[in-house]
């Protein structure tokens, strides 16, 4: 699929025109915000599949009634050391914070904490929370699967049987966080989203098809694809494949028993009625305070390691090593000096929502000419 051209938009005007969408359809001002605040910064760190690119599905699943507005976590379990919460079906970008402070408390407090969630709408780039608790100076590890939406074939397999099933491992360092977080599908679907709107393409492989081929076409998830109508998985007839053979399917597995039968939450398949419904991502964190191990000097050591890892000669001279979040840390620099560039027809999805609701789109200029 070819590459189309970009628009590239300040970040500041880009935060304040989602947070616009999403209050003309329904959320209040705060929610709004919140839930532009999250997508911008996936858009920053460089993961555009969790970024803006979400707001027509959201405002569709909203209008739908998959995901409701102005919700609160319920706790439905806890002790001093581990609760489970439940999401009520609402913005993960609301309920993500919610879920993630009740366990930086409870770790603050006893020196580690475990939190299930369950029912909560898609919380994003998980990278956001294993942040928010670096931030608060914990160690924290997170596994997630999206119940409902399975779309990854296990290793070995063809049938769709996980969800991309996002790990997180973040700590903090007195030089910022370390950040690993990533999909257990070779690429995140949103990777398959943005390549459907001519963005990068995904690599050979990522995508397999129902008689086992191996594919590159996001048609394999998404059927025919028309402009900007809503991209659904519910009409491919293909699977996207995990990371790393059996390794990679291996941790998929597990996120579905960790997230989606130990939360309750449900995995991702087998969808009731073999009939695609609303999608919730469950999440297992850990979070565990340093001081609390009598690790008193955890972040000097863990700098430490990094710059000695980072010494490592690179493979390709000129070609630095880095470690897990310097990549987001450093396009996140960029983009907030430069702007965000958003594929025209992920711009004109964008657009078509904002106008369908009776909003202006901002003139962001004249788009870029056609990138990597
Ligand atoms: P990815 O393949 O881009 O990997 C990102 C990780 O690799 C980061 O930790 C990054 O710092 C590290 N990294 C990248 N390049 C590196 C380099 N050269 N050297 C060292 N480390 C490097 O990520 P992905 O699999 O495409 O996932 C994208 C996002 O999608 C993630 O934020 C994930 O949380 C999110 N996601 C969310 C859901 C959900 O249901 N909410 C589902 C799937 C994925």
């Amino acid at each position: 699929m070819a590459q189309d051209a970009t628009t590239t938009v300040p970040a500041e005007v880009l935060e304040g025109f989602i947070a616009e969408i999403f209050a003309k359809a329904g959320c209040k001002r705060e929610e709004s915000a919140r839930i532009a605040h999250h997508l911008l910064s996936a858009n920053l760190t460089g993961h555009d599949s969790h970024g803006v690119i979400r707001t027509p599905r959201y405002v569709l699943w909203l209008q739908e009634g998959k995901v409701k507005a102005g919700q609160s976590i319920t706790v439905v379990h806890q002790t001093p050391t581990q609760a489970l919460v439940d999401g009520n079906w609402g913005f993960g970008q609301t309920i993500g914070p919610q879920a993630v402070d009740l366990g930086i408390a409870k770790a603050k407090a006893s020196g580690l904490a475990a939190v299930g969630l369950r029912n909560a709408g898609h919380i994003g780039r998980i990278g956001d929370w294993g942040e928010r608790a670096a931030a608060a100076g914990l160690i924290s590890i997170h596994f997630v699967n999206v119940a409902g939406g399975e779309l990854v074939a296990p290793y070995g397999g063809v049938d769709r049987r996980f969800s991309t099933n996002p790990v997180c491992i973040a700590a903090p360092t007195p030089n910022g966080p370390l950040v690993l977080d990533f999909a257990t599908s070779m690429v995140a679907e949103g990777k398959v989203l943005v390549a459907s709107n001519g963005g990068k393409p995904v690599p050979q492989g990522a995508l397999i098809g129902p008689d086992g081929t191996l594919s590159a076409d996001p048609r394999m998830l998404y059927g025919e694809i028309e402009g900007t109508h809503v991209r659904d998985s519910a009409n491919g007839l293909g699977a996207l494949r995990t990371f790393g053979e059996h390794k990679g399917s291996g941790l998929a597995f597990m996120c579905e028993i960790l997230a989606g039968c130990l939360t309750e939450g449900g995995t991702s398949g087998p969808i009731p009625g073999g009939k695609r419904g609303r999608i919730a991502n469950g999440m297992l964190s850990i979070y565990i305070a340093p001081g609390s191990f009598g690790a008193a000097h955890f972040e000097q050591a863990a700098r430490d390691y990094v710059e000695y890892v980072k010494a490592s000669r690179p493979a390709t001279p000129g070609v630095e090593v880095l470690v897990p979040g310097e990549p987001e840390a450093r396009t996140r620099a960029v983009r907030m000096r430069d702007g965000v560039p958003l594929q025209a027809t992920t711009w004109a999805a964008i657009c078509a929502t904002a106008q369908s609701l009776g909003l202006t789109p901002p003139a962001v200029g004249v788009p870029n000419t056609p990138a990597g």
